[in-house]
């Protein structure tokens, strides 16, 4: 007899891809222990049961890219670590990982103290914090065990913005993460390329959404991409390419894996489903889609689609970084001035199998090995991504026949906006399970302010 048993859903994993039998999904009921996988098998019985049939039952969604209340120049992004945790859920997403980055008088562990405090009592499903490294804190390399020793395994590296390291502090950063067997994790654009487009632009009055991705090319992205790529593989660390938004950039991935670099690369909603006419709109409405790398045009989009189909891209993320209509509007006649990000956190997941798995781009197993297995395995989420026995009850039952238009409203995001506004999907979560508690149930939020955990992590292993 266990707690709870989810009976007759049809599970999908990760690991049937690789099955002899081509099966890629079976009916099963699944028997959790407190907030563990215990049993998988025919004919479980619980002292609770919640009917799968007719559903699909997968591994809660892992969403190792977003930046919930970031602060960036004068603003904060829109979600908190509650909200925007809570419309994870609502996606069926079980952990998100987050980011921490050093004030000039921090040492990264009392970062990683401050950002825990802010997350801890808010957070209702479980959370990693990926720790940055700045220009500022090259000083204090000598720290990367530390942050690594308080769970923090996996290290943010941007190649543009004030946090930008040049080609020598990229050595050395990456240096100090391969020392403690940590994982570099990359925004890969060529930032003096970027810098004086804008430059050029501004100076020529073109100040409109239009010529942001026209400032930032995908040749260049490829570029960065590339030289980061190869100073780690000159000191031998694996890396990660953050949201890869153009071909050009996911064939630099592609190539370095032919080769047998331990080199991932991931995508996002945004250039799944958008492209770059997006900016057109007039406005503040061509402001809202502003995120960096930006949204490209419909060959980058179906380019993307090939490489997460070819598995040339491993793993799906979100971004998620949004900001208000009114901190979008400050950019109005200055589209470098617009704060960059969008929100995702909520239609991931079923947006991943509404327009990949049923347009016949992904396979099932493919859906789930790039948004749960994969970014577990790679954020060295032990008992996370797979359902096994023993690992976390982090589990969603999926109703493939709901459908879901997006807007603001039917979303629990805080923004007031999307930019998926109208987009019917067919296929959402009807439950999400974190660690064997009901946080979401039909459409109904029944979690807990503060259930979340901190994820000490360890090596990544993908
Ligand atoms: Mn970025
Ligand atoms: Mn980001």
């Amino acid at each position: 007899m266990y707690d709870l048993v989810i009976k007759g859903g049809t599970v999908v994993t990760a690991t049937s891809a690789s099955l002899s039998t081509g099966v890629s999904t079976f009916t099963v009921d699944i028997g959790i222990n407190r907030e563990t996988i215990a049993a998988i098998g025919q004919n479980l019985s619980g002292k609770q049961t919640l009917d799968a049939t007719g559903k699909l039952v997968t591994p809660g969604a892992v969403d190792m890219h977003v930046h919930l209340q970031m602060p960036i120049g004068n603003f904060t992004s829109t979600d908190g670590f509650y909200s925007g945790s809570r419309a994870a859920a609502f996606g069926g997403t079980t952990t998100i990982i987050d980011f921490v980055e050093t004030q000039a008088a921090e040492t990264m562990v009392e970062a990683i103290a401050a950002r825990r405090a802010l997350a801890d009592p808010n957070v209702v499903i479980d959370y990693g914090l990926h720790m940055t490294i700045g220009p500022g804190d090259i000083t204090k390399l000598d720290q990367v065990p530390e942050a690594y020793a308080e769970g923090c395994t996996s290290f943010k590296l941007y190649m543009a913005y004030g946090l930008r390291l040049r080609d020598d502090e990229l050595l050395r950063a990456l240096t100090a993460v391969r020392d403690v067997s940590g994982i570099p994790v990359v925004h890969a654009e060529n930032w003096d390329v970027i810098t004086e487009l804008i430059r050029q632009n501004l100076a020529a009055g073109h100040t409109s959404p239009h010529w942001h991705p026209r400032s930032r090319p995908a040749l260049l992205e490829a570029e960065a991409a590339g030289r980061v790529i190869d100073i780690a593989s000159f000191v031998g660390v694996p890396l990660h390419i953050f949201h890869v938004s153009c071909g050009e950039a996911a064939a630099r991935i592609a190539q370095a894996r032919q080769q047998g670099l331990p080199v991932t690369g991931e995508t996002c909603p945004q250039y799944l489903f958008l492209t770059q006419d997006v900016y057109d709109a007039p406005g503040v409405d061509g402001t809202l889609p502003v995120c960096s790398p930006p949204i490209r045009d419909h060959a980058a989009q179906t380019a993307l689609w090939q490489a997460l189909s070819r598995n040339d891209l491993q793993i799906v993320t979100t971004d998620h970084c949004p900001f208000t209509i009114e901190e979008k509007a400050t950019g109005l006649g200055n589209y470098s001035q617009i704060p960059g990000g969008v929100p995702s956190i909520e239609m991931r997941f079923a947006a991943l199998y509404s327009q990949g798995v049923r347009q016949g781009l992904l396979s099932l197993p493919q859906w789930v090995t790039q948004c749960c297995t994969n970014p577990a395995k790679l954020m060295g989420l032990a008992k996370k991504g797979e359902i096994t026995v023993g690992y976390d009850a982090d589990l969603v039952i999926f109703d493939p026949e709901a459908t879901k238009t997006i807007t603001p409203e039917t979303l629990h995001e805080a923004a007031g906006w999307t930019p998926y506004n109208g987009l019917t999907l067919q296929g959402w979560p009807q439950t999400t399970l974190c660690r064997g508690n009901v946080v979401v149930h039909d459409g109904k939020f029944v979690g807990e302010k503060g259930y979340g955990r901190f994820l000490h992590r360890t090596h990544a292993n993908l």
